[in-house]
């Protein structure tokens, strides 16, 4: 055994073999991206941040009752409009996402097609440092999301 870790020694047989290991791999194709700068893009069906239509949606409510655990906050009012036709304007459309499973059954549930209310965004950068505020999304937040969060460009990495 020692005369033949010697010999192993001698002729450099170890580096040899770590080098083809390293070899081998240098040429296939690679599995990391440089995030952020590169994303990989998420399947069509995966559940992201929500994102709302205002104008399309007709303030049924329908999201906020199929909600499960209840956390879609929906206001609106009464206004007529130019013609003299009375139509609903939204005071207020809150999400507390903080406590939100993404079940999509509210997605589900809006009449609207296509949808007023979606979770299919593709967006998984949700992190915060402020649970209240950051994961709390007002109809600012639901309507412009991508400017509030001011998203830098990036290239868009097919999944491998
Ligand atoms: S996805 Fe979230 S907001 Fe929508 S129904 Fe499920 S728990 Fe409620
Ligand atoms: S179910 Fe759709 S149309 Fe109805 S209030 Fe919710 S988002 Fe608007």
């Amino acid at each position: 055994m020692a005369l033949k870790r010697w010999l192993d020694r001698l002729t450099l047989l170890d580096l040899f073999d770590g080098l083809s290991v390293t070899g081998r791999h240098l040429f296939k194709k690679k599995v990391t991206i440089q995030y952020p700068e590169q994303k990989k893009l998420p399947s069509d069906r995966f559940r992201g941040m929500f994102r709302l239509d205002e104008e399309r949606c007709i303030k049924c409510t329908l999201c906020a009752i199929e909600c499960p655990i209840n956390i879609i906050y929906i206001d609106w009012h009464n206004e007529k409009n130019p013609q003299g036709k009375s139509v609903k304007v939204l005071d207020r459309f809150d999400v507390d996402l903080k406590r939100c499973m993404f079940c999509q059954l509210c997605e589900e549930a809006c009449p609207t097609n296509p949808k007023s209310i979606w979770l299919t965004t593709k967006t998984y950068e949700m992190a915060a440092y402020d649970r209240n505020d950051s994961l709390y999304l007002d109809i600012r937040k639901l309507t412009d999301w991508r400017a509030a969060e001011n998203v830098k460009p990036f290239t868009v990495v097919e999944q491998g």
